[in-house]
């Protein structure tokens, strides 16, 4: 196990080194007008040998070995640099890793990634888990608040997983809530689900969040969400992730950014 782990850290040296990374983004659709409001980056590895591997094969070993802070600044800054090259109301999302928070490099990272390309950064947004909050509490939100300050949207990820406590809601800088795909589901078919998104959808509402339901597979989730209030929807019923210049094309040809379902599969 030990010399798999080893082989994994060089191959993940060896991936940064020879640009073996890629991003692939996926449209974030209105509930009202199915007009594209943003693109969540998706990290997707080109493995020499592997071929393509998704983030759920590498990203916790990246965690472990401590390679995810310069992973994510290559992420931050090919994601921002996608952005100057989409429609200007579209907004980018970016998955940060909890220890990334804690990474020297994120602020200037993100400050010269959004000076670089002359993005607007309320443009930006970074998509955390609950689990940021495990460990340095204050500096966590310290650094959450500045990066608020400079225009940054804050996106919860996954709530409803993991160690989801109310009282995060109040000390997190947070403006959009994800409502988790496990929850999406079966919206629609279980009882226990619609309640659960339900209930998110008005927690939100109350306190002045955007939710954004992930993992939006078929009419009757996206009837039922839309029925009770969700703002903005992703997911293989509108698009799957794709690559850059696929996302590029369908922007610009959709006029004013608006996607119809289902184009492209
Ligand atoms: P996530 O941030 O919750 O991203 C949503 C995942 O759901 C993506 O998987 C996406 O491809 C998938 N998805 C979207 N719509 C649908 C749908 O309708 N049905 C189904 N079955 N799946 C859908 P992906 O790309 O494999 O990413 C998995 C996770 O890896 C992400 O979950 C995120 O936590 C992490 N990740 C991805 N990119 C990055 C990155 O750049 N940095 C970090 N730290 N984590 C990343
Ligand atoms: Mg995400
Ligand atoms: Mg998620």
């Amino acid at each position: 196990r030990a010399r798999a782990h080893l082989q994994v850290e060089a191959d993940l040296h060896s991936a940064l080194e020879h640009s073996e990374f890629e991003l692939h983004f996926q449209p974030q659709v209105d509930a009202h007008t199915h007009d594209v409001v943003g693109c969540e980056a998706l990290l997707r590895w080109n493995h020499p040998e592997r071929g393509l591997v998704y983030p759920g094969d590498f990203i916790e070993h990246a965690e472990d070995n401590g390679l995810i802070t310069r992973i994510g600044d290559w992420v931050i800054r090919a994601a921002l640099a996608e952005a100057r090259r989409l429609p200007n109301h579209v907004k980018v999302s970016v998955n940060i890793s909890p220890l990334q928070i804690h990474s020297s490099n994120l602020m200037t990272t993100i400050v010269n990634a959004i000076a670089a390309n002359k993005i607007d950064p309320r443009r930006l947004e970074l998509e955390i888990t609950e689990t940021v909050l495990t460990s340095d509490t204050n500096f966590t939100l310290k650094r959450l608040h500045k990066l608020k300050e400079i225009g940054v949207g804050i996106a919860l990820d996954d709530f409803g997983t993991g160690y989801s406590s109310l009282n995060y809601l109040k000390t997190l800088p947070v403006d959009i809530l994800k409502i988790d795909r496990s929850f999406v589901d079966e919206c629609a078919s279980s009882p226990e689900d619609s309640k659960i998104c339900a209930t998110i959808i008005g927690l939100a509402e109350t306190l002045g969040f955007t939710t954004i339901a992930e993992g939006v597979e078929n009419q009757a989730q996206f009837d039922f969400l839309h029925t009770n209030g969700c703002d903005e929807y992703q997911g293989y019923f509108f698009h799957r992730p794709s690559d850059a210049d696929y996302i590029e094309g369908l922007l610009n040809k959709c006029t004013e950014g608006k996607l119809e379902k289902n184009v492209g599969g």
